[in-house]
């Protein structure tokens, strides 16, 4: 390996580390074959089994080196779930708070019809 590998390599390294960050999505398939989403649109199949990977890098090195989808495969892979499992709270939290808000308004008008004066909502 010369210099100018050792280089390029560093920097795969470094690019693998933030996947998720430069717009990285990963749609898994059956068994160990993984889609891997650019965020300019293109798609790689990569296969955890083999560790290999079908973009351009990959495809030129013959799998001498590892790409940056296989290197930072796992943490994509996490970082992307704890992003979705935190959307996910976020918005059961959003629902609650409307559950609330609708309990709240149905109580209010409840009474408002009971005092027989008009609700006053804001
Ligand atoms: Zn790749």
């Amino acid at each position: 390996m010369n210099l100018d590998e050792a280089r390029q390599l560093a920097n795969v390294n470094k690019r693998a580390q933030r996947l998720f960050e430069d717009g990285y999505r990963i749609r898994s398939l059956d068994g160990n074959l993984h889609l891997i989403h650019t965020q300019h649109g293109a798609t790689y199949t990569l296969n955890r089994a083999e560790g290999s990977c079908t973009c351009p890098f990959f495809t030129k090195n013959s799998g001498r080196y590892s790409c940056k989808h296989v290197l930072g495969f796992k943490k994509l892979l996490i970082t992307q779930r704890f992003h979705l499992a935190s959307l996910s709270a976020r918005w059961e939290t959003h629902e609650q708070a409307a559950t609330i808000e609708q309990v709240l308004l149905s109580a209010s008008r409840a009474l408002s019809a009971r005092l027989e004066v008009p609700l006053c909502l804001s």
